[in-house]
């Protein structure tokens, strides 16, 4: 049997979407540099509001193989597997030793064993062609008189083993794999380079075929082991948006490696330094080894202003941290507290990198975020959600363990993963009422199906990367019941308006936030950070994503939800500036109602960025119609419309700062 024919042998994910996304990954991080060169072309001239209303070319973008045809065999996906060693260094050379042991259904002649080296992120394909090439991977079978065909499909990952001639594998028989086999250190070469990333839970994943049919399943236990840090290089510290006077409120302090993953194994002494006055903090802290790399240190500021402290490591091999700016106020002068909020994110439960827990951990302790939402793909992945109900299960139930309503607020989620009309992500107020409505559905392949199915459950839809790669959004669908914000910035680029200095990959005129905007869509503007690299809310370095600044009354979901349903709400490119943007009353995300069109439209607008302001501008109906440059870390502007055209205008306010991150208030819309 050939392998070309089997289309299952291909992990559900096809291997030239996978190769796609990674290019369209790389190609973004390579031209962000050329794209940054440029000067932001007026929204105006290459803005076009709707390309076209005609549906889409109703055949997905991404193709996933079809499996109806195939039925699984008692004998498919049984065996054990063992994995050792079980730890291993990010960016390693690293060689793996599985045993696979027969189950008592045996496998027949025609059948056989996948082994997919993990896509997420970075490892060495398996090959068996160059015994003294990265990834030479080697197989050894306990009976000899069994004929064993080995082939590796370096382009999907898969490694595939099967039994050919004329006697099956029985009970108890065992396969010896070999990854970056050096054979005995005569090719120290062969080894494969690990994951980038740190994580549990990783694991190369097996399937089996026991009868013969050509139909693999994945086992139901996979052998995992876990990719640790490199040695610390850099401090990382954050603290929340506000903070009242007089009162303690804490900072996170984490260690991590160059790439950004944590380094749970440092132990020692950091420096704290507040940067102003009236600041009262311990001068110095310390990691014990039960902290795994991240603590939290209590600071009290005795007087309004702003807070930033300075962490450095004493012995200057760790690059010092200053947090983000805290706004010091008494309680009574704030309605609303400002939360930071990652709302999309991915693990290894689909395509990303770190276990549940790991994303959780990272997203509260070295992040220091108020809310996260884990969103694994609805199809997409070794073994999607929606045909694992007890993965799912498990996601549900480390997000209510990890939900503490007033220190971290988490939310169930997942992503629709829908590569005809674009990708949105569902959160659930609940874990009762989370279900994965899947794009691979008949019942729930299209966004109006979707909204039927979710019907009266208390949830949100979220378009993501909606102006160009990996898939645009098509806007000719939204519903406002459902959505009432959009994720403007992410790791994928940014999807405000064609031509940004930061534009997403592939930009496509009619998918852009604009777009939606000028088809009357009342959307409030977010930043996630759809992160695949197990670094919620932050990115790796030089590759900042996205963030919600999130209104709230409390930190609740109800409080949450009610913020982001009222859009009072902004968006970042992952830095943490605080904004303030209203015309009198009318806060960011409100629509305004005037007597008269003509009555008088003043915008008033405060930013306090977490770096020098380069610029802040004024947009309305999608022109820029006030840009005023910044002095420092602080900007306003008062700005007065004195041409108020219709009911219907609306405005928002965009800023970039000098280290090129840029935030977006969500806009005021006039009635
Ligand atoms: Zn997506
Ligand atoms: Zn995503």
């Amino acid at each position: 049997m050939s392998l070309e024919r089997d289309s299952h042998l291909v992990p559900p994910a096809s291997a030239s979407s996978f190769a796609w996304l990674v290019t369209m990954f790389m190609f973004f991080w390579i031209t962000h540099a050329v794209l940054a060169a440029w000067a932001l072309t007026p929204d105006a001239a290459a803005f076009s509001p709707q390309d076209s209303d005609n549906e889409p070319d109703p055949k997905p973008r991404v193709v996933l193989p079809d499996e109806s045809a195939f039925k699984p065999s008692k004998a498919d996906g049984r065996g054990t597997v063992r994995v050792k060693p079980d730890v291993f260094k990010v960016s390693s050379p690293v060689t793996i030793e599985y045993e696979f042991t027969v189950a008592s259904t045996g496998i027949a002649v025609g059948g056989g064993v996948t082994m997919s080296v993990s896509r997420f992120w970075f490892w060495t394909p398996a090959q068996t062609r160059w015994p003294d090439q990265p990834g030479y991977t080697t197989v050894k079978c306990s009976r000899n008189d069994v004929k064993l065909e080995v082939a590796a499909d370096v382009a999907n990952s898969v490694l595939v083993v099967r039994v050919a001639g004329d006697k099956p594998l029985a009970a108890a028989d065992t396969l010896t794999i070999v990854y970056g086999d050096t054979q005995g250190g005569q090719h120290p070469t062969a080894r494969g380079r690990s994951d980038r990333y740190a994580e549990r839970g990783e694991r190369f994943f097996f399937k089996v075929d026991g009868d013969g049919d050509g139909f693999f399943v994945p086992l139901e236990n996979q052998a995992m082991f876990r990719v640790e840090a490199k040695e610390a290089g850099r401090l990382l510290a954050y603290a929340p948006a506000q903070a009242t006077t007089g009162e303690p409120f804490e900072i996170t302090i984490a260690t991590v490696d160059q790439t950004y993953n944590r380094v749970e194994s440092f132990v020692g002494t950091v420096n704290i330094e507040p940067v102003g006055d009236g600041v009262a903090v311990a001068k110095t802290a310390r990691f014990d080894p039960g902290d795994r790399g991240a603590i939290r240190v209590r600071v009290t500021c005795s007087q309004d202003g702003v807070a930033r402290l300075k962490v450095a490591d004493p012995k200057g091999r760790l690059r010092e941290a200053v947090t983000n700016p805290t706004v010091v106020a008494a309680a009574k002068h704030r309605r609303y507290t400002l939360y930071w909020g990652d709302l999309q994110i991915h693990s290894n439960l689909s395509d990303g990198t770190g276990s549940a827990e790991d994303i959780y951990d990272y997203a509260r302790d070295v992040a220091g975020l108020d809310l996260a939402a884990l969103t694994d793909h609805d199809h997409w992945g070794y073994r999607p959600l929606d045909t694992d109900p007890k993965t799912w299960q498990h996601i549900l139930k480390v997000t209510a363990d990890y939900h503490r309503p007033g220190s971290f607020v988490t939310f169930p989620a997942y992503e629709w993963t829908n590569w005809t009309y674009g990708h949105r992500h569902v959160l659930f107020r609940h874990e009762h009422e989370a279900t994965i409505f899947s794009w691979q559905s008949p019942q729930s392949d299209h966004p109006e199906k979707l909204w039927k199915l979710l019907g009266d459950r208390d949830c949100m839809t979220i378009s993501h990367h909606t102006g160009g790669g990996p898939m645009p959004t098509f806007w000719k669908y939204m519903n406002p019941k459902f959505e009432t914000v959009v994720e403007v910035a992410s790791v994928h680029g940014v999807s405000e308006v064609m031509g940004h200095p930061r534009c997403i990959c592939s930009p496509v005129a009619s998918g852009m936030v604009q777009s939606a905007l000028a088809r009357g869509y009342r959307l409030g503007m977010i930043g996630s950070g759809d992160a695949h690299d197990g670094h919620p809310g932050l990115g790796s370095p030089g590759r900042r994503a996205g963030l919600a600044g999130i209104y709230a009354k409390e930190l609740t979901r109800d409080a949450i939800f009610e913020a982001l349903r009222a859009r009072r709400v902004y968006a970042t490119t992952g830095c943490r500036a605080i904004l303030r943007f209203h015309m009198g009353l009318a806060k960011m995300g409100s629509v305004a109602h005037l007597d008269d069109p003509n009555d008088e439209r003043t915008f008033s607008l405060i930013v306090l960025g977490d770096a020098p302001i380069r610029s802040v501008t004024i947009v309305k109906n999608n022109e820029p119609k006030v840009t005023v440059p910044g002095t420092g870390a602080f900007a306003t502007l008062e700005w007065t419309d004195t041409d108020p055209g219709s009911g219907g205008d609306y405005y928002y306010a965009r800023i970039e700062q000098e280290d090129g991150e840029w935030i977006w208030s969500s806009p005021i819309w006039i009635e």
